[in-house]
């Protein structure tokens, strides 16, 4: 069996037994690809990671950068007690229309609310601390991101940074040179030095560089 095909049958055994997907997320997937969205969300098995670490640290209060379809909003607004609360950043309208449609299909409406611009003009808006926070938009700002994540999540808070290591199955961090690569290499790079958190990357799916605020 090759490397990839093995690691695609463990992937598909964690998804089986950890992250089944109910009629909701389906049919988030369904809208995204009838409406054109790119299939560029995470798996089913990186959305129940995140919601796992969301429930490690009782998160109340979460912000996401980059909503598209809202497939991982749902599975991180699922992790919420009752009172709590996902902002999720989104600058094209028509992701953000569709995003909307899957939260009030998923009874979330009142659990999630859109911010609807660029994250760079959202961002200085917010009302901290969160408890966690999603950096899963343009990957050429995400050193920017980080900078704005340690400064809204909380003591003991993580960031968690998606595409840590790959795009879908390109490297990211091997010496290649598309766009936003040189970023993601700098971001690993920069929360393993930097002494205002404790960090690791999860090397599961397409990666998730994890920075807690120490
Ligand atoms: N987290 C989603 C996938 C996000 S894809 C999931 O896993 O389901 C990245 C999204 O970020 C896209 O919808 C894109 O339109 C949005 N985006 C990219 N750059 C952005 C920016 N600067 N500000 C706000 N949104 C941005
Ligand atoms: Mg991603």
């Amino acid at each position: 069996m090759s490397e990839s095909s093995q690691k695609k049958q463990l992937e598909a055994y964690v998804n089986q037994i950890f992250a089944q997907e109910d009629d909701v997320l389906q049919r988030v997937m369904r809208e995204a690809a009838a409406n054109d969205i790119p299939p560029i969300g995470i798996h089913p098995f990186e959305g129940r990671l995140l919601q796992f670490l969301a429930q490690m640290i009782g998160a109340k209060k979460i912000l996401e950068i980059g909503t598209l379809a809202g497939y991982s909003g749902i599975w991180l607004a699922r992790a919420l007690p009752d009172g709590g609360k996902l902002i999720t950043i989104e600058f094209d309208d028509k992701h953000a229309n569709i995003a909307q449609q899957n939260f009030d299909h998923a009874n979330l409406t009142d659990k999630v609310k859109i911010k609807r611009g660029a994250a760079l003009d959202i961002l200085p808006t917010l009302e901290a601390p969160f408890d966690l926070i999603f950096i899963d938009a343009d990957k050429p700002n995400y050193l920017q991101y980080l900078e704005w994540g340690i400064k809204l999540v909380r003591q003991g808070g993580i960031v968690i940074a998606h595409n840590a290591l790959t795009s879908d199955d390109r490297p990211r961090v091997l010496g290649s040179d598309e766009a936003g690569d040189k970023e993601v290499v700098a971001y690993n790079q920069a929360i393993a030095n930097d002494e205002r958190v404790n960090s690791m990357i999860i090397s599961a799916g397409e990666g998730f560089a994890v920075a807690m605020k120490v």
